[in-house]
């Protein structure tokens, strides 16, 4: 089967990066990069689980810098098992105790079609993924699920700090905040001016 068979056309190979392109820029990156000596460990104590989206950029959008969080990333900032690993081992091996959800608006998993997908995987490769996919209905349920998800979850410190932003992708905005069960008053002060 091609790939138009699919019905989903590819960008123009033109438009794709080169190997010998992004080498290439790496070079012009490395005169600036900041990370020489520093520590591992995030020095913020925060780890961010964000869409993949291409429009968002998570640090840059919550004022953090490099070294100063992790940013766990999949197609929805879907709280699944490899992110609680992921959290896992940034609690226990990198001290992080507070977790920040970033959704935005206008995101692909909002009100995706779980079985066309399905389908249209099983017809490209004979074979149906047993894996969840994840869709929510809207932006808002999808955060807060997310945020329900991490504080049912057994392996994630119950002194964890929770909250979530809905980011506008039109305005830039973090424009709803969502907060977990164990998020202090004063937490709850500072989240709400960051709207
Ligand atoms: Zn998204």
């Amino acid at each position: 089967m091609s790939r138009q068979d699919s019905g989903e056309q590819p960008e123009p190979a033109e438009l794709r990066p080169s190997a010998d392109e992004l080498i290439e820029h790496n070079r012009q990156a490395a005169d600036t990069v900041k990370t020489p000596g520093m520590d591992a460990a995030p020095r913020r104590h925060v780890a961010v689980v964000a869409c993949m989206d291409a429009r968002i950029e998570p640090l840059a959008e919550l004022g953090l810098d490099i070294g100063e969080a992790h940013v766990i990333r999949n197609a929805g900032g879907v709280v699944t098992d490899d992110v609680i690993r992921s959290l896992s081992i940034s609690q226990q091996k990198m001290g992080t105790r507070e977790i920040v959800v970033v959704h935005h608006t206008s995101c692909g998993m909002c009100g995706l079609d779980e079985a066309a997908l399905r389908d249209q995987l099983e017809n490209r490769f004979g074979e149906r993924p047993e894996w969840p996919i994840g869709a929510f209905a809207d932006d808002r349920t999808g955060l807060r699920d997310a945020i329900a998800a991490l504080e049912a979850s057994s392996f994630i410190e119950r002194d964890t700090i929770i909250f979530g932003f809905l980011y506008d992708i039109d305005t830039g905005l973090l424009t709803d905040v969502a907060q977990g069960e164990t998020v202090s008053a004063a937490t709850s002060a500072d989240a709400s001016a960051l709207t």
